[in-house]
């Protein structure tokens, strides 16, 4: 097998499936490395379709195995269904300071976390691009909305995103396919919320789910959304975006494409007379022997602390704290969202009414603080929305129950009320102490040095976080909910909302940032890092939409740049 290539691309979730794709379609002979197994699309999909008692432990996980292997994974939506799209932590191990922890949610396989992902897909607006300037937190993204919103349009009309247009300056509206419909008790929450605070809204969430297939889609084997909501085990009918539903099949077909799994990208091989990157070194997986690719172009998309991990691991004469990291902030800046506290309550009335299918998507409530408007908050910066959903209660209503009994059983059989509930996912902001680094001394069974995470929210988050449930609590009052009660998760940290970002930002400055605005190394002209690590602010929309729109402008700017012989 040749070892040169135009470009290689390591890592293939959502960020580098994009890469891939978008390579390809330009004419560049692209290597895609993954550090994990491959993964057919629907060949190796093992839990799909399958009810629970065809399944050992029902879809469930036993405690010696969630304890045993999968410390950190539990803690989220890992189950008997989609095991085998999450690491395991007893192999893969990071160190973290016991005050300052961070979950790192992970899977290391082809297509990465775009099998198991959630889809909700929102635009950040000027808001969120200027926030850094206004407020002084972080430093100010080297783009504005103008400059990426031809992208959301490309990336959104071909992953597909069903949404409403909304109208709204702060969360712009985008290319959509029709939008899945509110059930009854949403539509009433929507009603009264909306009459009691005209400044605010509720809408269906926007989801990278297939309602009205295009010709290109369809053309690439994927078909409308037959809301199973079992997405995270993979879905034959290429419903939701994926890298292999969507952008993989797109670059394979260009016939420019090599994909080679199990090799775990371990640095940028950097050549000080031409300086720029020449390839990637890498170790396999299985027999743990290094070896090395050549290519014009390196695109990092190891996810954001994957490639961070990468980058600090590429060290030479030139670049002896890791490659393009002369400002030392590189693993700096490390950011989620701030997440688990919201409200509920219960939904008068609607008896007669219940739903059809199992809708994969929910409500959200666009942020409405710190718009410069009335909703001003004096006790934190930016701001959050809302995601959340109506349904009925099911007989799982009954497990703090005291009755017993024929009377119980004939109840369970009904469903129960209907309950709104909603989570905030807001702003983290930028912060030079929360940071990733490696440790050299500490390495894991491939020999690469094991990522050491330190890092914890500010009282800015943790205010954000009584917020979330104070507001909820009212809004809910006043739209009519009753037995309303608001939430703050006990033991909150950042990572838990798996949109970790931040650790090789963007910037005007090569001084104190890692990337320019077309997410090029300032450093390094022929690398570029498109994840999560190139994003200067969080903002409270679940990111990785804009990840998929930042790296089809960053191939087309390398692309453009290769080709008039700069790079
Ligand atoms: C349950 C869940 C729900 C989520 N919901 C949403 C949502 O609703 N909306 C949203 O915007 N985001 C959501 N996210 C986050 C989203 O999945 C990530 O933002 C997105 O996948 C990041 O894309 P990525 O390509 O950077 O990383 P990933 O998709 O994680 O892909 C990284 C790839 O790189 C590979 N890799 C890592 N290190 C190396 C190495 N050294 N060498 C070679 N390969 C390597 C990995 O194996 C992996 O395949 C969710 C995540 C989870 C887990
Ligand atoms: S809900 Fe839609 S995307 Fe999810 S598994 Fe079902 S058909 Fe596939």
């Amino acid at each position: 097998m040749t070892t040169e290539f135009d470009a290689i691309v390591v890592g293939s979730g959502i960020s580098g499936g994009w890469a891939a794709k978008e390579l390809t379609e330009k004419g560049l002979k692209v290597l895609l490395l993954d550090r994990g197994r491959h993964v057919k699309h629907s060949e190796d999909y093992p839990t799909e379709g399958k009810a629970p008692w065809e399944m050992p432990m029902r879809g469930r996980l036993s405690k010696e195995t969630l304890d045993k292997d999968y410390e950190i994974q539990k803690q989220t939506w890992l189950s008997e269904e989609n095991k085998h799209f999450w690491v395991k932590d007893s192999e893969h191990p990071y160190v973290q300071d016991n005050d300052k922890r961070f979950n790192w949610h992970r899977g290391y396989h082809l297509g990465g976390r775009s099998l198991i992902w959630g889809k909700q897909c929102y635009r950040l607006s000027d808001l969120d691009f200027e926030a850094n300037k206004n407020d002084g937190h972080g430093s100010d993204w080297p783009i504005r909305y103008k400059d990426l919103s031809p992208w959301y349009d490309h990336v959104e009309r071909f992953a597909g995103i069903s949404g409403s247009m909304e109208g709204l300056s702060h969360l712009p509206d985008g290319v959509f396919q029709p939008p899945m419909d509110l059930n009854c008790a949403e539509k009433f929450v929507k009603a009264n919320l909306e009459e009691a605070y005209p400044d605010r809204k509720l809408i269906i969430g926007r989801a990278a789910h297939l309602t009205e297939p295009t010709e290109e889609q369809m053309e690439l084997g994927r078909g409308q959304c037959q809301s199973r909501n079992q997405c995270g085990r993979g879905c034959s009918f290429g419903a939701y975006f994926s890298s292999q539903s969507a952008t993989l099949p797109a670059a394979q077909r260009t016939n420019n494409l090599t994909i080679v799994t199990d090799a775990i990208g371990h640095s940028v091989i950097y050549d000080p007379k031409t300086k720029k990157a020449s390839g990637v070194r890498v170790i396999d997986a299985n027999t743990k022997q290094g070896r090395e690719y050549r290519g014009k172009l390196v695109f990092l998309c190891a996810s954001a602390i994957g490639s961070t991990q990468i980058m600090l691991n590429s060290v030479s004469e030139t670049f002896q704290n890791g490659i393009a990291n002369g400002s030392g902030v590189l693993g700096h800046y490390l950011m989620d969202h701030v997440f688990r506290a919201g409200a509920g309550g219960r939904v008068p009335g609607f008896l007669e009414k219940y739903y059809v299918g199992r809708r994969p998507n929910g409500t959200y409530i666009p942020r409405f603080r710190n718009l410069g408007s009335d909703d001003q908050s004096d006790k934190f910066l930016r701001g959050y929305g809302y995601q959340g959903g109506a349904g009925r209660g099911g007989w799982s209503r009954a497990n703090d129950s005291t009755e017993v009994g024929v009377d119980l059983k004939n109840k369970l059989q009904q469903p129960g009320d209907w309950w709104y509930g909603m989570t905030g996912f807001g702003e983290m902001l930028p912060r030079y102490e929360n940071h990733m680094r490696i440790d050299r001394k500490n390495l894991d069974q491939w020999g690469m040095p094991m990522v050491h995470i330190s890092c914890e929210f500010s009282e800015n988050e943790r205010n954000m976080l009584v917020d979330m449930r104070d507001a909820g609590i009212e809004m809910l009052k006043a739209a009519g909910l009753k037995e309303v009660h608001g939430w703050i998760a006990d033991d909150v940290v950042p990572g838990q909302c798996i949109h970790e970002m931040g650790t090789a930002r963007m910037g005007h400055d090569p001084k104190d940032s890692i990337l320019n605005g077309f997410n090029q190394a300032h450093e390094v002209s022929n690398l570029f890092v498109t994840d999560g690590a190139s994003m200067a602010s969080a903002a409270c929309q679940n990111p990785s939409l804009t990840y998929m729109a930042l790296t089809a402008r960053a191939a087309d700017y390398a692309v453009t740049q290769l080709k008039a012989g700069k790079i």
